[in-house]
């Protein structure tokens, strides 16, 4: 495992600019007899077709942010450093030796190796296929392979940002009767912000926790004029039991009376507990999944009813930084668990 993510490290593959590792990771998947194997851009799918009762899926995109000069990769005791050794690399390491030793699951597997996850959604590979080949994608359940401190992080909160616009009338500040002011406005939006609760759902036994910021506030014209217009911008995380619309309907209510804009929405992904898979896959890892609250991929598969999980080596708040590093036992944990959820042992 190690020697694996080493070299995976060692060949640079920045955003755009992933085609010589998509190369190698298709080189190798090609030599497996049991696998068959399909190129998109530089994203790569095999799959066994054992014809089982349940087909799973396991990905890691193939791209890294930019160097921070951590090439090559360095060993320090038990800790392998170098960009993408922790966000994802480790985990892509996993999913390759997975898919090569694992000849005969127990349930079908779709292994997913993606290009452009650093960077805007037009670029992802992932995204992509959810686009032009859907049926790529099938399973009853994904488990994308993020750094996840090798425990189980289950579903992902949705986010939505909005802009309330809070109007006014403009006039010279000299003759301030003559206007309404927006920016003094903005005081009773801020209001319901502060008195705002934040719900706590349980879904599938998992407790998320919601959150309905101000994120930044414009508005002011010139130093002698009434503003006849403030805008908040606002951003909801939302738990996974409610839908996309459902959350924007929800934002829309708080701010009642007022505008208010979507500029940015990405859907939140359910634990999907309650599946066979899942449940057999959180007995494997035998620990307790974990909420999480940030934004990933796994979204991706709610849009096309997958429910997804994160679980991968890595400590996921080292992800970007120039430190970053797997430890090496992580890369073993997470490939025996695997294997054993795989095989059915
Ligand atoms: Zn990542």
């Amino acid at each position: 495992m190690l020697t694996l993510t080493a070299a995976l490290v060692d060949v640079p593959s920045e955003s755009h600019d992933e085609a010589r590792l998509a190369d190698l990771v298709e080189e190798a998947l090609r030599e497996q007899a049991h696998l068959s194997v399909e190129r998109l851009g530089n994203t790569i799918v095999a799959r066994t077709d054992l014809g089982r009762a349940e087909r799973v899926l396991i990905g890691g995109h193939l791209d890294t942010v930019p160097s921070a000069g951590n090439l090559p990769h360095r060993v320090e005791g038990d800790l392998l450093f170098g960009l993408g050794s922790c966000d994802m690399k480790g985990g892509v390491a996993v999913a390759l030796k997975l898919a090569a030793a694992v000849v005969e699951p127990i349930r079908d597997v779709t292994y997913v190796f993606y290009e452009g996850e650093e960077v805007a959604s037009e670029f992802n590979g992932l995204q992509r296929l959810a686009d032009q080949r859907p049926e790529l994608l099938e399973a009853h359940l994904a488990i994308l392979m993020e750094p996840s401190d090798a425990g189980i992080e289950a579903g992902c909160q949705g986010t939505i940002r909005v802009e309330v616009t809070i109007p006014g009338v403009r006039s010279h500040s000299a003759r301030s009767w003559m206007g309404v002011n927006a920016v003094h406005g903005a005081a009773e939006v801020l209001a319901r912000l502060g008195d705002y609760e934040p719900a706590r759902p349980v879904v599938d036994g998992l407790e998320y926790r919601e959150g309905l910021n101000a994120v930044g506030i414009r508005g002011g014209i010139a130093g002698t004029v009434i503003p006849d217009e403030c805008v908040v911008t606002v951003n909801y995380r939302f738990a996974p039991d409610k839908r996309l619309d459902e959350a924007i309907e929800h934002v829309r209510g708080v701010f009642a009376g007022y505008s208010v804009t979507v500029v940015d929405e990405s859907p939140a992904a359910r634990p999907g507990l309650d599946r066979a898979a899942a449940r057999e896959f959180v007995a494997a890892v035998g620990a307790a999944p974990r909420p999480k609250f940030g934004w990933t991929d796994v979204a991706r598969f709610a849009a096309l009813g997958v429910p997804a999980l994160n679980f991968g080596p890595g400590d996921p708040s080292l992800a970007h930084a120039a430190n970053e590093h797997v430890p090496i036992a992580q890369l073993h944990s997470c490939l025996t668990q695997l294997q054993r959820w795989l095989v059915g042992e």
